[in-house]
């Protein structure tokens, strides 16, 4: 069995590694293996000048795998759909333009729900400045969701994963860990309880961080803020892994500083940890980036009402043995006694043996 990275390698050596077209060489200034894809400006407009670069990204978003139609609200669930895709252009610094939906959805399903559905979104895309240009719909015995988001960036700007250098400081925005609370309450049937209601919303409503992607980017008009970044879709760990590995440099991060969302006692005691979902705990679209020493002063302790934390430094990869033993890891992790181990990225993954 393979995990969802195997199969991700498996499709880009299949698929977008063979044979280097013209296209390919000219078009695609970024293609598989970050948040989105970007294609020339210059080249789509044949040559044009200060022509901005197209930002792409999809993703799919499944009924019993993603939201359970019986628990999530059909207006909950459009907001998500549009929001979580949007994230990935938050994570690249572009400005979100237009989206693409294909839709598959049980006959039953196509009157009072669907117009939940398009409430959401068209909220969501009112928020983020989108318009639809297009999609597809069929009928499906379960929801099945997919959306192409697209956006703009100015001509050679946007942030990657792959900028990361020693000496460079990690940083996240807001709260960590709390869409992942949100999830467990709904898991463990707690959501209707009206003490957890507000606990929540960081599930049913992400906020995606655009205006901060734009602005760590440089905006087009200057030198970028941050060196690399990702947004938190999948847990810390596993998202800052995926900087480390694009990068080719390893992170140092000290629990004491990380922004853990709060969990109350009468949740604690059902083993919910904060440090364990905040390191762990996937969806809450925050952005974790890192800044080159020369940039620091440039930053912010919040950035409209956002707050931002330092959590640690890029460090050198080790030489040798970086992928074996330890579990892979990328990260060490220093507890707030000091002691430093490493910590195995335990986001979310479709196929992981559980
Ligand atoms: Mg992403």
């Amino acid at each position: 069995m393979r995990t969802e990275s195997e199969i991700i390698g498996r499709i880009s050596r299949g698929l977008a590694d063979r044979g280097a077209s013209k296209y390919k060489a000219n078009a695609v200034r970024l293609g598989i293996g970050d948040d989105a894809a970007v294609l020339r400006g210059s080249f789509l407009s044949r040559g044009g000048r200060n022509a901005d670069d197209l930002v792409l990204s999809c993703d799919a978003f499944l009924e019993n795998i993603h939201f359970l139609a019986n628990v999530h609200s059909a207006d909950a669930i459009g907001y998500k759909a549009l929001a979580r895709t949007t994230s990935d252009l938050a994570a690249m610094g572009a400005l979100p333009r237009f989206f693409m939906l294909s839709l598959a959805l049980p006959t039953s399903r196509t009157g009072p729900w669907l117009e939940g559905l398009i409430t959401g979104m068209a909220r969501a895309a009112r928020e983020f400045g989108m318009v639809l240009i297009g999609g597809d719909t069929s009928q499906n015995p379960t929801v099945v969701m997919n959306i192409t988001v697209g956006g703009d960036l100015a001509d050679g700007h946007g942030l990657t994963r792959s900028g990361a250098y020693p000496g460079d400081g990690i940083y996240v925005s807001g709260t960590l860990g709390a869409a992942q609370l949100g999830l467990e309450l709904i898991l463990r049937g707690l959501y209707r309880d009206a003490r957890w209601k507000r606990l929540l919303e960081p599930h049913l409503r992400p906020k995606i961080q655009l205006k901060l992607g734009q602005w760590l980017s440089g905006e087009g008009r200057q030198r970028a803020i941050a060196s690399a970044a990702t947004d938190t879709s999948d847990g810390l760990s596993t998202d800052l892994t995926h900087i480390c590995q694009s990068s080719g440099i390893n992170a140092r991060i000290y629990a004491a500083q990380i922004p853990v969302v709060k969990v109350p006692k009468q949740l604690q005691r059902l083993g919910l940890d904060s440090l364990d979902l905040a390191l762990h705990g996937g969806e809450d679209y925050q952005l974790v980036f890192t800044v080159p020493t020369a940039q620091a002063s440039r930053m912010r302790r919040v950035y409209r009402g956002v707050p931002i934390t330092r959590i640690g430094e890029i460090v050198p990869a080790k030489k040798s043995g970086r992928q074996k033993g330890r579990g892979g890891s990328s990260i060490e992790l220093v507890d707030a006694a000091g002691k430093s181990a490493p910590l195995t990225p335990r986001g979310w993954d479709h196929f992981k043996r559980s």
